[in-house]
């Protein structure tokens, strides 16, 4: 039976409580299964990590996450950082950046049992995570922002092809695996040509898949088609930053944002990431939702099972997933969905329908 090895990066906030309930309800489910082997690796990430390397994303930690399969990251506080750290990609930024993890995968579902603004809908985003309006992303050195006089600053939004291509491949794989439909979201009639080029270059490679439906839509309209009809759509995808503001949204229509979770991805390596940030106003209070990232992982191990040809794998993500499932169906639900569970019952009343399935 293969060893995979996966990075644990705790992060800032509820970091360490959400991704502490991912790895025990893992380990539950290998417990239970006896299907695969898991060798975690901690890594320091976020205030941790400038306390102990005077770095958030310090070199080691980046070494280290070269020799693993995929890890699991808790978000980061960056805002809160020195300010010395605060001109620089923050440490998902930075591995997105370092890794080129280009594919932001975002799943936006109604779950049984979680009450949903939105209806039924079951949606994924794909959010190019290299370039677009993200300045930051777009230099090998610098910020990408430039301070032309006191009251005068330039953004950079960069669009390629190659970065365009590899993303819309990666969308219409996933709409072939579902229900065919991909909708391209960009803002093409203002911003004529970097919006324009992804437009085009979507349009091409849709080409490919004939057996896809293609259509597209302007962001702003889109926000509007989410609420009213969100069930009509399969597969998105977008740039950058508007695929950050649009599956912020799809998840708080599907349920809660607690919920919504994420990998971040290139050919060889994968990053399991809930949608949300460090939630500073509940930290510590053992309130948060750990569904996002505990999907997350389920996100991850399927990725693995697919990378590496491992069916058990892909099973263990099924008991994983449906033990957190009959968990919300039973009604047990943190407070930003309408129950009353803490973080730390909640990853029992898991663990503990996953052990007795
Ligand atoms: P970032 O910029 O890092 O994405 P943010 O400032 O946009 O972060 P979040 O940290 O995601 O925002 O928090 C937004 C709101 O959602 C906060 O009120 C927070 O408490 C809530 N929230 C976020 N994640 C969770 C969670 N897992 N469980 C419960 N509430 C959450």
């Amino acid at each position: 039976m293969a060893t995979y090895r996966i990075g644990v990066l705790y992060g800032d906030g509820i970091g360490p409580e959400i991704v502490q309930s991912a790895v025990e309800v893992l380990d539950e489910a290998v417990r239970k299964t006896g299907l695969a082997k898991f060798d975690f690796v901690t890594l320091p990430m976020g205030w941790e990590a400038i306390r102990r390397h005077g770095d958030p994303m310090p070199q080691t930690t980046k070494d280290a996450l070269k020799e693993t399969h995929g890890w699991i990251m808790g978000p980061h506080d960056s805002v809160s950082y020195p300010p010395e750290f605060r001109d620089r990609r923050n440490p998902s930024g930075e591995l997105r950046h370092c890794f080129d993890l280009y594919s932001n995968v975002r799943p936006a579902r109604t779950i049984p049992g979680v009450p949903s603004v939105a209806g039924e809908a079951d949606l994924v985003i794909f959010r190019e995570n290299t370039e677009g309006f993200y300045s930051d992303r777009n230099m090998y050195t610098g910020s990408g922002e430039w301070h032309v006089s006191e009251d005068i600053v330039i953004s950079s939004g960069v669009f390629t092809r190659k970065a365009i291509t590899r993303i819309a491949h990666e969308a219409f794989r996933m709409a072939r695996r579902r229900r065919k439909k991909v909708t391209v979201v960009h803002k093409a009639n203002v911003i004529r040509l970097g919006s324009g080029l992804f437009l085009m270059v979507c349009r091409e490679v849709a080409k490919e898949y004939p057996d896809v439906t293609v259509d597209d839509c302007h962001i702003d309209a889109v926000t509007v088609h989410l609420v009213r009809r969100m069930r009509d759509f399969d597969v998105m995808v977008t740039e950058n930053m508007f695929g950050d503001i649009l599956t912020d949204l799809a998840a708080e229509l599907a349920g809660s944002l607690g919920m919504a979770p994420s990998i971040n991805n290139n050919e060889n390596q994968a990053m399991a990431q809930a949608v949300h940030g460090s939630a500073p106003d509940i930290a510590g209070k053992n309130v948060a939702n750990p569904c996002g990232i505990l999907f997350s992982a389920v996100m991850l191990l399927n990725w693995l099972a697919d990378r590496y040809n491992d069916d058990s794998l892909a099973e263990l993500a099924r008991i994983m997933e449906q033990g957190v499932m009959k968990t919300l169906e039973d009604g047990v639900r943190t407070r930003d969905i309408g129950g009353t569970a803490t973080t730390t019952a909640f990853t029992k009343a898991v663990r503990q329908r996953i052990a007795g399935a």
